[in-house]
């Protein structure tokens, strides 16, 4: 499994290459230029970029934006509204017994590609927050949580993250950072990934749903994303910016957040909106509920009504 894996990136590099190489003039990520438009700049984390390991596929990164919505409905991006629209975005897991997470990712691509969605991460979103503007109601964010940094990553996320790298989906990876060893295959992985523009996003150290550290020890919440920031740092050389909560469970404080510095904070009920001059921004996710087919048109019902 571990060489079909390998051998799957490195298939899926190879044929990136060959198609940017065979192709003319030579698709540059579009820079979303919108003159008249002012953001709020406020006091957000720098967004740094993932140091690029393959600079030969980094032109393959997921475009920001196509270059023909540019000059499409003008007026209302002179001045956004600062409330925006969550991304609809999916959260997963490994298969289990009861659910072939495999078999729904690779149905939900098929779903997927038949919309105008377009693929992005929340790293991306910050970088050019002008997406939420210019692609309102039209972004998708992937998710896959439990990851840990010590282990292996388990076999069918391997499979998904090989079906979303086919599809040309980046996705955002949720990390538990437990223990003080990382897996070097892991670390590989994920730098691979991150290289490739997937957003490699905390999902606290040791797992614990932070509403009940909190009821135990409010103080406690603070150390518990920062070991695990300071450990996906470490291993990856780029800080996250998104914690994914544990069991989706918000804290009701908002200081010991404030304080990690994490920009996106994900859980699952509620934040269909969020207010881009915020601190930091709460937004929810849906888990898959039926087919693929079924799942999505949940999601676009709650996330862009
Ligand atoms: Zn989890």
């Amino acid at each position: 499994m571990k060489f079909a894996f390998r051998t799957l990136i490195i298939f899926v590099l190879a044929s990136l290459l060959i198609q940017s190489c065979a192709s003319v003039p030579t698709p540059l990520i579009p820079t979303p230029v919108i003159p008249t438009l002012e953001m709020p700049t406020a006091t957000k984390p720098v967004v740094q970029d993932p140091p690029t390991l393959v600079p030969a596929t980094a032109t393959l990164a997921p475009s920001p934006m196509p270059a023909s919505t540019a000059t499409s409905a003008p007026t209302s991006r002179l001045n956004p509204d600062p409330i925006r629209e969550t991304p609809a975005s999916l959260m997963l897991h490994r298969k289990n017994a009861g659910f072939d997470a495999v078999q729904f990712v690779r149905d939900f691509i098929g779903v997927l590609k038949q919309t105008d969605l377009q693929v992005t991460t929340y790293r991306q979103l910050a970088k050019t927050p002008e997406l939420s503007v210019v692609k309102k109601g039209k972004l998708f964010i992937f998710s896959i949580d439990d990851i840990y940094l010590r282990y292996p990553i388990d076999p069918s996320v391997k499979e998904m993250i090989g079906l979303l790298l086919g599809a040309g989906y980046p996705a955002v990876l949720g990390v538990i950072t437990d223990g003080s060893s990382a897996y070097p295959e892991t670390v590989d992985t994920l730098r691979t990934l991150q290289g490739l523009g997937w957003e490699i996003a905390s999902h606290s150290d040791t797992h614990r749903n932070l509403a009940d550290v909190e009821k135990m020890a409010p103080k406690s919440v603070y150390p518990e994303i920062k070991a695990s920031l300071d450990k996906l740092e470490a291993a990856l050389g780029l800080r996250p910016i998104t914690l994914i909560l544990p069991e989706g469970q918000m804290t009701r404080g908002d200081q010991q957040i404030k304080r990690s510095g994490v920009l996106w904070v994900v859980g699952i009920n509620g934040g269909t909106r969020y207010d881009s001059r915020a601190a930091y921004y709460y937004v929810g996710r849906e888990g898959p509920d039926g087919d693929a087919q079924n799942t999505l048109a949940i999601m676009l019902k709650r996330f862009s009504p």
